[in-house]
């Protein structure tokens, strides 16, 4: 349920509840908009049956949350969440970029990734340590070291690391090396993990499922939030549908309908939503027209050699190409590149 405060209301109105709602054991959120204020309750609202809240001073209305995501739901919060980390944010008016191999190989090709896009402007390095592979004789990922590699190499230039957890184990080593969790298709519903990054406060990609809905995804993300973490970025990778030209078919249309219900921000992978790279940038244009706030993408200095996922990866050329392409549209849209 949500507080909505009328105009009228004065600091001590909005303290009077806060008051109240912690002290009958309920969780508050409190958004401070520049004409009112909405106090958002979570918790059960049997509680809340001996206390007429409408009736308190400065309280307009009550309004039920009728979906199963809350915290993540733009009733409950409904200015859009922007994620600071160190110098770099997501979700404000500069696009976010996060690009990098699909697998951290070697120290030479991961560092040589990092310097390219160093000088290309990115700011976000990714890189998967831990492979989740559809088949058991694919690599599988260099696991720790990879994550040391990625590190040093980001550390070296100035990058910020990206960076995908699989296991309580992995998120044990990760954490002294990665500065955003990636939590991939396969585990968007892997309920102890979800649970388990959310006792961290490290922000999280949280990918949409292979075969998930927008509730479902909305949910595992509730599911993170509902363990103090809300440091949440959605990130649309494409769903499996009957087509077989492409990977996976590529819901841009998640991106409007995101942003219309939820506060989280949200960026799109055109890698692994299309599974080639020729259709990587011109999706990248549409992603960041439909108004998605930034871009993961895999971007390998010899795709051809690469362990995984080569055909769908960019290579330092044709991702230059991609960034020319996104300055434009993000310059029409009123966005920064
Ligand atoms: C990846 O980012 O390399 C990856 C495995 O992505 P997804 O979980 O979306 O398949
Ligand atoms: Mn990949």
């Amino acid at each position: 349920m949500v507080i909505v405060m009328k105009p009228s209301a004065t600091k001590d109105d909005i303290k009077n509840i806060d008051a109240l709602l912690k002290k009958l054991g309920l969780g508050v959120h409190i958004s401070t908009g520049s004409e009112r204020t909405i106090i958002g309750v979570i918790g059960d609202k049997r509680l809340l049956a001996d206390t007429p809240l409408e009736l308190m001073p400065g309280v307009d209305r009550l309004v039920p949350i009728v979906e199963p995501f809350k915290l993540a739901g733009r009733t409950f919060k409904p200015e859009s969440t922007v994620i600071r980390i160190k110098d770099a944010e997501i979700g404000g008016k500069k696009l976010t970029i996060m690009a990098g191999p699909c697998a951290v190989e070697s120290q030479e090709q991961i560092m040589q990734t990092a310097k390219f896009l160093k000088s290309r402007g990115v700011q976000f390095l990714r890189g998967g340590a831990y492979k989740p592979r559809t088949s058991p004789y694919s690599f599988q990922g260099l696991e720790e070291e990879g994550y040391r590699l990625l590190a040093e190499a980001a550390k070296d230039v100035g990058l910020l690391v990206v960076s995908e957890i699989v296991s309580i184990k992995s998120i044990e080593q990760a954490i002294e090396y990665v500065d955003i969790f990636q939590i991939g298709a396969r585990n968007m519903q892997n309920f102890q993990l979800l649970r388990e990054v959310g006792r961290t406060k490290i922000p999280v990609v949280l990918k949409r499922g292979l075969a998930s809905t927008i509730e479902e995804w909305l949910s595992a993300a509730e599911y993170i939030m509902n363990e103090g973490n809300y440091n949440i970025i959605l990130c649309e990778r494409g769903i499996r549908t009957f087509e077989t030209y492409t990977r996976n078919t590529l819901d841009l249309s998640a991106v409007p309908i995101i942003k219309e219900i939820s506060h989280l921000p949200i960026i799109v992978d055109p890698s692994h939503g299309t599974g080639k790279w020729k259709l990587v940038t011109p999706m990248s244009r549409a992603a960041i027209a439909a108004g998605a706030d930034g871009l993961i993408v895999e971007v390998h200095p010899d795709p051809t050699s690469a362990l995984s996922d080569g055909p769908q990866s960019l290579n330092f050329e044709t991702f230059d190409t991609l960034l020319d392409e996104i300055a434009k549209v993000a310059g029409v849209i009123g966005r920064e590149w």
